[in-house]
């Protein structure tokens, strides 16, 4: 394929994007997370996820965003639900609040152990007992898109990546609609993982979940505990940069255009973001993907 014909230099109208936020925790967050949703909305995600903070910890304050996107905006949103600490009726009523409140799509976690990454899981006694039972529950409450994570670089736990595969299957099984990758910086790894999924007869969308690197440090602590790797050169672009926040943003734009824009180029044409709640990279990026505010879509379109 000539450059000139590479899917990432056409004209695109098969894109499609969705955000994930998570709930603030103060007024002043909470108005940084309303300003970035609103420079995303015109966008037009296919949904915006909204986090569930580690054991539980943010249940009101992610019901109360998710209730927010619900009544003042357009974008569909998914409320994002761990099964860590809670009973089997708590969460069954946690999804019936959902649907209640006019929610239809859920992002369905086992969570992390209670003791933190690392430390073994352990039900509640009373509770679901990992993410395949939480899909099977939500299903049963009501009618839910459900999506789920995947790994493409195994889940730390894991014993393997086929075992990972097994486990996703279940949970296709159970109802999952959609997977949602952890972030990756390799483009090859999620593509293996792809390959490997389809193989083993996984058919539900697997979208990559991707993350503009808005602070180095920050973001390779987290892989670290995730077990996502950080590749070497990705430490080098950074190198040198930690009293320069300007390069850094054109930096991490820059990596983050080549990582999207040869996942096109490979075919890929849903993509995840992981926001942090701030809306400049990832705007700019699905800028680069095509994707254009709704209120300039149709001028163009009524010049046309
Ligand atoms: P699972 O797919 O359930 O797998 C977890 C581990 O259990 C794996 O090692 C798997 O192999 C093993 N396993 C699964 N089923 C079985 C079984 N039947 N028998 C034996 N072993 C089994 N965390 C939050 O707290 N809040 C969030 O909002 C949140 N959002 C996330 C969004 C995405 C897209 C991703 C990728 C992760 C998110 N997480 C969130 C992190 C997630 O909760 C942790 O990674 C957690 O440790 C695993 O939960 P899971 O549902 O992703 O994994």
């Amino acid at each position: 394929m000539s450059i000139a014909t590479l899917p990432s230099r056409g004209t695109r109208g098969d894109i499609s994007v969705s955000f994930e936020f998570f709930p603030p925790k103060s007024a002043e967050m909470e108005a940084n997370l309303w300003e970035a949703i609103g420079r995303l909305a015109p966008l037009q995600p296919r949904f915006v996820s909204v986090t569930y903070g580690a054991g539980g910890s943010t249940r009101e304050r992610t019901h109360a965003t998710v209730e927010r996107l619900v009544r003042e905006t357009d974008i569909a949103p998914a409320a994002h639900l761990t099964c860590v600490a809670a009973s089997r009726d708590e969460i069954d009523e946690v999804v019936r609040a959902y649907h209640a409140a006019g929610v239809r799509h859920i992002v369905a976690l086992r969570g992390d152990p209670q003791g933190g990454i690392g430390s073994a899981f352990t039900p509640h006694p009373l509770g679901y007992a990992n993410s395949t039972e939480l899909v099977a529950g939500i299903r049963r409450v009501g009618d839910f898109e459900v999506s789920v994570s995947a790994y493409p670089e195994k889940h730390p736990e894991s014993s393997s990546l086929d075992f990972d595969i097994d486990v996703l299957k279940a949970k296709v099984d159970a109802g999952a609609t959609r997977a949602i990758t952890q972030f990756f910086f390799e483009n090859d790894c999620y593509l293996r993982f792809l390959d490997r999924a389809r193989y083993r007869g996984v058919t539900i969308p697997i979208v990559p979940g991707i993350v503009p690197v808005q602070n180095f440090k920050q973001t390779a602590s987290f892989a670290k505990r995730a077990g996502a790797s950080v590749p070497q050169w990705l430490a080098d672009r950074f190198e040198g940069l930690d009293d320069d926040p300007a390069t850094r943003r054109l930096i991490a734009a820059a990596i983050a255009a080549e990582q999207v824009l040869g996942l096109v180029d490979r075919g890929v044409t849903d993509f995840h973001f992981y926001t942090m709640n701030r809306a400049d990279l990832v705007y700019a990026i699905c800028h680069l993907l095509g994707l254009r505010p709704k209120a300039d879509a149709r001028a163009r379109a009524e010049a046309a």
